[in-house]
């Protein structure tokens, strides 16, 4: 910790003031590098301090830069260092603590708190990725649902209609039948009855004719009585009913 350069300074320099360069040099190292620690005892810091004694006829605390004519009351004053660290660490361990037992049941009442939103946060999650999952099974099974209903609607209607079609083929045939067979048979008894007719009419004429042969017969008879008998005998002839 000997500043060597600030030695060789102060002995080139005899007009300065001694130690002003020890300030420095012991300053930024007390601070930095040799930062003090609360398990230093008294006796490593004097060690420290009075085994680097500056030019033989002071000595120089390392802490501050305080120098002091004599190695006991460097000792001395080094005492008063030890004194501060020790009540700064009481007061710091002090006051740590007192944070400590301040935050602790902040900290627990923040967890919990926190545990609890972030359950609540997972359960809504889940029922939402639940719901999702749900809506989404549910909607491919609509969906597969509704391709099969479309397929089996589609295969019945082509069943359906190939089926119509065939009875309406089977059954126009039948009706063509059908038709066919009551034409014959129309036309079988129109022919009965033309013939029927034509034999009623041959009849009926045959009836006539000999009716008419009769009358003839009857009236040529008639006029011949006529032309034998007065025209009042003929007349009131009650046998003569034509
Ligand atoms: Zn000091």
């Amino acid at each position: 910790m000997i500043d060597t350069d600030s030695r060789t300074f102060r002995e080139n320099n005899s007009g300065q003031k001694r130690g002003e360069r020890n300030i420095m040099s012991y300053s930024k190292d007390a601070f930095s590098s040799k930062t003090v620690s609360t398990d230093q005892t008294t006796g490593q810091l004097m060690q420290e301090h009075i085994s680097f004694p500056d030019g033989g006829s002071s000595y120089t605390c390392e802490v501050c830069c305080k120098e002091l004519t004599s190695k006991a009351k460097l000792e001395e004053h080094i005492i008063t260092h030890t004194a501060m660290l020790e009540e700064h660490t009481r007061t710091h361990a002090a006051r740590l603590e007192e944070h400590t037992t301040t935050h602790t049941p902040e900290s627990e009442e923040h967890m919990t708190t926190y545990t609890a939103r972030l359950e609540e946060h997972m359960r809504t999650q889940n029922a939402e990725v639940e719901e999702y999952m749900y809506m989404r099974t549910y909607n491919t099974e609509s969906e597969e649902h509704m391709i099969t209903h479309t397929l089996e609607s589609e295969e019945y209607i082509r069943t359906y209609t190939t089926e119509l079609e065939e009875h309406m083929t089977t059954h126009n045939a039948e009706v063509e039948e059908h038709l066919r067979t009551y034409n014959a048979e129309l036309e079988e008894q129109i022919r009965a009855y033309a013939v029927e007719l034509e034999e009623h009419m041959r009849t009926d004429t045959e009836k006539l004719e000999e009716q008419m042969r009769t009358h003839t017969e009857r009236f040529d008879s008639c006029r011949y009585k006529r032309t034998e008998f007065p025209v009042r005998y003929f007349v009131k002839d009650p046998s003569d009913s034509m």
